[in-house]
């Protein structure tokens, strides 16, 4: 079910992913060489308790840790640790959120750990373009299929893989709710983009094949060919001015 917030609600939105934006500078802020996934989801846990919000990764599904750290072939939901440390050339993907007043928001980007390769550095231009492409596509009345070609699309161009097995999500009293924001589509297909839906785009963007695994852990999902992967998140809502980006400072 797709719910509809109403301008209060969308007040609240916004500062539960004000609070979001704020604990994701901070975390990237903190990465160089040398420090600790643990020591930057520290960072992120002590933000958000300091705006009196609480992490809403934490324990959801049993995640263990306030933000998602993903190192370079890892794509998505990596276990922060203190034995996992960052080093130079490395890309570091960090997802996190924050639920205050009922309302979620969730965000996410890729940071350079120091100096990286040009490689590295066109799949995070790339990966963090076509997440502004999405945005610009997710007009009301357009569809949903329209956010995800036009993510699929800019990224297929620069030939990267589009990774397929997770996508984005409505964001609101809950952290996941429907309707599902997937990185490809067809324009003019899927669900109806709405005044008042608020959803999560967050291209997940592979240097080579688009197919990933989930390690033993349970968790950490990795490219299959152990290539780099990129990922840049933002909670918007749709509204009849044009999509807006909630998840600011
Ligand atoms: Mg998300």
């Amino acid at each position: 079910m797709i719910v509809l917030k109403t301008k209060r609600e969308l007040a609240l939105m916004r500062e539960a992913c004000r609070i979001s934006a704020g604990a994701l500078k901070a975390a990237g802020e903190a990465v160089e060489p040398g420090v600790t996934t643990y020591e930057i989801d520290r960072i992120a846990y002590n933000y958000i308790k300091k705006c009196g919000a609480e992490p809403n990764f934490l324990n959801l599904y049993g995640f263990p840790a306030t933000a998602c750290i993903s190192i370079n072939n890892e794509v998505i939901h990596g276990i922060p640790s203190k034995k996992r440390v960052l080093k130079a050339g490395d890309i570091v993907s960090i997802d996190l959120g924050a639920k205050i007043d009922g309302f979620n928001g969730d965000n996410a980007a890729t940071f350079a750990v120091g100096d990286i390769s040009p490689e590295a550095k066109r799949l995070c231009d790339t990966t963090r373009e076509s997440l502004y492409e999405g945005i610009k596509a997710a007009v009301a009345g357009g569809r949903i299929g329209d956010i995800g070609a036009a993510v699929s699309s800019y990224c297929e161009a620069r030939g990267y893989g589009v990774v397929r097995q997770f996508v984005g999500h409505g964001v609101g009293a809950k952290l996941h709710e429907d309707p599902s924001v997937p990185n490809f589509g067809t324009p003019g297909r899927g669900v109806r983009l709405l005044p008042g839906m608020t959803i999560a785009i967050e291209p997940m963007i592979n240097q080579g094949t688009e197919r990933v695994e989930t390690l033993a852990d349970g968790w950490t999902v990795v490219t299959l060919d152990g290539k780099l992967s990129a990922h840049f998140e933002h909670t918007i809502a749709i509204t009849a001015d044009g999509p807006q980006i909630l998840t600011v400072l």
